[in-house]
């Protein structure tokens, strides 16, 4: 089955916005406030962006190898894996509306190659012990759940992103995500992995390994109750400050620019 999206933050048929909390919700929070608010209170429907639709192929593809190899201790073969995302590809990118600078062809070549880059250079050191494992459990008195990507056989948490550009750190935010699966679940056992995926013209993979310091727990137990409360408030301000404050990448900028005026930017 291929993921449509990823599904942090479900929450229960009960549950209200703000009760259940996931890393993914605190994350939109902090980037906009009523980029939360559209997606998960008013709950409108976000077109993804071809980026975005690139990621979850190849992720989709990667997971369905990690998942066999769970229980066959053997990779598939790379051509197989890429099969797997092709028909991703096709299936998540049908009807999708490109922009007129982007061209369908060339992005979807581009996930065979990062797939193929992955499959050839990392896989072969993964030992999976689970793949999208759902985690759940309370923080600081917060119901909070989410989805490990991976988990290794040594309990480390791995998360495998696709980036524009070589990242020169890990993003706090991928520190908090590691943290909170380490104190939600008991296999894992505090360290974790980025593997980012770079979409340059001959593609790149870097990793990068880390531990959970004091601090990140720290980060966890003070930043959940604090998100909570922030959206159970009445006012979620947009941030055009934002990085990811553009017409590319948040898809609720018609919506944005008709509650609050101001214009949004392009990219
Ligand atoms: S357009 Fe910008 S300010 Fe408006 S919801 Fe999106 S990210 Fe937030």
């Amino acid at each position: 089955m291929i993921p449509t999206a990823r599904i942090d933050g479900t929450l229960g048929a009960q549950a209200s916005p703000g009760d259940v909390l996931s890393p993914s919700q605190v994350s939109s929070l902090m980037e906009c406030a009523y980029r939360w608010h559209a997606k998960y209170v008013l709950k409108m429907p976000e077109t993804p962006t071809s980026h975005q639709v690139l990621g979850r192929a190849v992720h989709s593809a990667l997971a369905a190898n990690c998942e066999q190899k769970c229980d066959t201790k053997v990779d598939l073969p790379t051509v197989g894996v890429v099969a797997v995302y092709r028909g991703a590809w096709a299936t998540l990118s049908e009807g999708m509306e490109f922009r007129d600078d982007e061209d369908p062809y060339e992005l979807g070549k581009t996930g065979e190659l990062l797939v193929a880059k992955y499959m050839e250079e990392a896989a072969p050191r993964i030992e999976p012990a689970a793949v999208e494992v759902r985690v759940e459990g309370v923080i600081s008195g917060v119901k909070v759940t989410g989805y490990i990507d991976l988990l290794d056989v040594h309990g480390c948490v791995v998360d495998i992103k696709t980036a524009k550009a070589r990242p020169s750190s890990i993003s706090p935010m991928h520190r908090f995500q590691v943290a909170t699966y380490w104190h939600l679940t008991p296999r894992a056992r505090g360290t974790g992995r980025v593997d980012t995926l770079v979409k340059t013209k001959t593609p790149q993979l870097i990793q990068q390994p880390f531990s959970i310091s004091e601090q990140e727990l720290r980060a966890i137990e003070t930043l959940y109750p604090k998100a909570q409360e922030l959206m159970r408030g009445s006012v979620h301000f947009p941030n055009r400050q934002s990085m990811f404050c553009s017409r590319r990448h948040c898809g609720f900028w018609r919506h944005c620019e008709q509650k609050w005026g101001g214009e949004v930017p392009e990219t």
